[in-house]
């Protein structure tokens, strides 16, 4: 009988507080499995004010990119990242902000750092027919290595 390892693992961490146990996992199986860890967190592009009209003359109505917002977020989210990164032991090699659709980015980087498991939360939020959480559902699709669904206690109603 064989022992299937992974080696190369993928955390998709979303910063939510309820996203911890995504975290916990990542680091017990990379400590079962000798294996090294990415965190990824993915930032979806700033859409346009929804007043945002382009002028069709000129183009000189400043785009959130251009006030450098999408920058900042990316910037904080490199901040957080760090944070969590120390906290793990992972290095700064593999703690990484990307921006994106969240689900495709992560099967990119999947792809990209060769990762044979991809570890991600799922809250069951959807109702029954959307037993995994959209991003979860999503990635499962189409991610070519095994996919760790962990379960997420939603946060309850106010
Ligand atoms: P959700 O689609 O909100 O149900 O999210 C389910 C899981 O997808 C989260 O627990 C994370 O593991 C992952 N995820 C969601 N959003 C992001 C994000 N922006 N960056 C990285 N991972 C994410």
């Amino acid at each position: 009988m064989t022992t299937e390892t992974y080696s190369r693992l993928l955390a998709a961490v979303d910063f939510e507080p309820n996203g911890e146990p995504v975290i916990d996992r990542a680091q017990r199986l990379r400590a079962l499995f000798g294996a090294r860890l990415t965190l990824l967190h993915v930032l979806e592009h700033v859409p346009p004010a929804p007043d945002y009209m382009p002028l069709g003359f000129g183009g000189d109505l400043p785009t959130p990119d251009d006030l450098g917002l999408e920058q900042e977020l990316v910037d904080i989210a490199c901040r957080q990242l760090d944070v969590l990164g120390e906290r793990l032991g992972v290095a700064p090699v593999d703690r990484l902000v990307r921006v994106g659709p969240t689900s495709h980015t992560i099967d990119e980087v999947a792809d990209e750092i060769a990762a044979d498991l991809v570890i991600i939360g799922s809250h069951g939020r959807h109702g029954f027919l959307g037993l995994f959480g959209s991003t979860a559902k999503a990635v499962l699709r189409s991610v070519k290595c095994d996919v760790l669904c962990v379960k997420l206690q939603d946060a309850t109603p106010t």
